[in-house]
């Protein structure tokens, strides 16, 4: 039997052999099931990041496991040089799931958004009729969507793109929640898409008004505009629908999954659309080795099965209430606000006596709750939607007792 690291060198480990390109909070984990994971020294924690929203369904969920494990010996990888007894299967079941003509497998949310926006390019071309690289893409500040040189090169954030030029061309940057922008942005006959985030996670769980989505929807379809949706985040449950922009009864043109498409178990995402946007690709224009292979078709499968069988958007939609009450009645100062949908939520933090949104997730961990801060000041609660009320009234005593510990 191999001996368990200790966390203090599985952290040495990553530091001295791994890329800097993270910050982790200083926890080594070993074990999770449901709502819970472990560390190796044996400590028990409530997982309130499930991997940015990759492991809706509970870590290790026994019928996703399962259904990995039984294709993975059967078949792992064909390639896309040849057809599987798999593949086309999922395709029928997540098309009919998500009302489109097709989907287009891939692995990462990036690669799914990267797929989006060729869609989108492609589509403007052959379909809409804009001119030769003159195709344009709306994109909001303060987006997330990835991190390939394409995708940083329509981010505003300074961390995620500076010094990683020549930039992509080709977006047009506009506020976030603002439709007068929109409208006059949509004024170009050169606008392909407008790629959006229902809610805007990294960022920091920012919501739009309600109105927001309907509305830019219709705008688009004024102006033969596609309206593509990024729900790589806010999609499979999480907001307490199927998908979030569902609570404005929007159908996207363009449908971008990921994360808990695969409820954490792998890397799978898709891009859904209708023939008119799909069939604008054809074979040897775009794809991945490992996009749609048996073992990833298996799961997103049985991933979205579970988010069904188990009613995980009502789930989410019931326990996120009870979390934001909660939250609005603890009595701190250091609570500027409380914002979110299902079980998508933040905390906006107000430094105390010098003590930051990252002291409060420290001392969060030293009491049994994971959560990571996103800029200097945000902290997202996002549990799996698994958790039972009674566990997450459990794990609100520890954020209220950790929150008033600092006065
Ligand atoms: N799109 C959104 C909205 C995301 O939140 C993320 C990841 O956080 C991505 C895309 C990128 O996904 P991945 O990290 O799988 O490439």
């Amino acid at each position: 039997m191999t001996e368990k690291l200790t966390s203090k060198i599985a952290m040495e480990l990553e530091d001295k052999y791994g890329a800097h390109n993270y910050h982790p909070l200083g926890v080594v984990l070993t074990k999770g099931r449901g709502a819970k994971v472990w560390d190796v020294e044996g400590k028990e924690y409530f997982d309130f990041l499930s991997a940015y929203s990759a492991v809706n369904q509970g870590h290790c969920h026994p019928r996703i496991v399962g259904a990995m494990v039984e294709q993975a010996q059967t078949l792992t990888l064909t390639s896309r040089a040849f057809y599987s007894d798999v593949l086309g299967v999922y395709e029928k079941y997540i098309t009919n799931l998500f009302g489109y003509d097709k989907v287009l497998p891939m692995n990462t949310g990036a690669e799914a958004d990267e797929t989006a926006l060729k869609l989108c390019r492609r589509w403007a071309y052959d379909v809409k009729g804009i001119d030769t690289d003159q195709a344009k893409i709306i994109v909001c500040a303060n987006n997330f969507h990835g991190r390939t040189i394409s995708i940083i090169s329509m981010s505003t954030d300074p961390e995620s793109r500076k010094g990683f030029g020549p930039y992509t061309p080709g977006f047009i940057i506009i506020p976030y929640n603002n439709l007068d922008a929109l409208k006059e942005a949509l004024e170009d006959t050169n606008i392909a898409g407008f790629l959006v985030e229902p809610i805007q996670g990294e960022a920091g769980v920012v919501v739009p008004d309600d109105g927001y989505l309907s509305k830019a929807y219709a705008m688009c379809k004024e102006k033969n505009v596609l309206f593509i949706a990024d729900e790589v985040q806010t999609g499979i449950a999480r907001t307490g629908k199927l998908l979030a922009c569902y609570h404005e009864d929007v159908r996207p043109d363009i449908l971008i999954l990921g994360k808990a498409l695969s409820g954490g178990v792998y890397p799978v995402s898709a891009v859904l659309a209708d023939d008119e946007i799909m069939l604008t690709i054809k074979p040897g224009q775009h794809g991945s080795t490992f996009g749609g292979n048996p073992v990833a078709a298996k799961i997103a499968t049985a991933a979205l099965e579970v988010v069904i069988d188990e009613t995980l958007a009502e789930k989410a939609e019931a326990m996120g209430k009870i979390f934001r009450d909660e939250m609005n009645n603890i009595d701190s100062d250091m609570i500027e606000i409380v914002r979110g949908k299902g079980l998508l939520n933040a905390i906006v933090i107000k430094p105390k006596n010098g003590k930051t949104a990252m002291d409060v997730c420290i001392k969060m961990a030293e009491n049994g709750v994971l959560a990571k801060p996103t800029h200097d000041d945000i902290i997202r609660f996002a549990p799996p939607l698994v958790i039972s009320e009674e566990e997450l009234m459990t794990a609100i005593s520890i954020i209220r007792d950790s929150i008033l510990s600092f006065g």
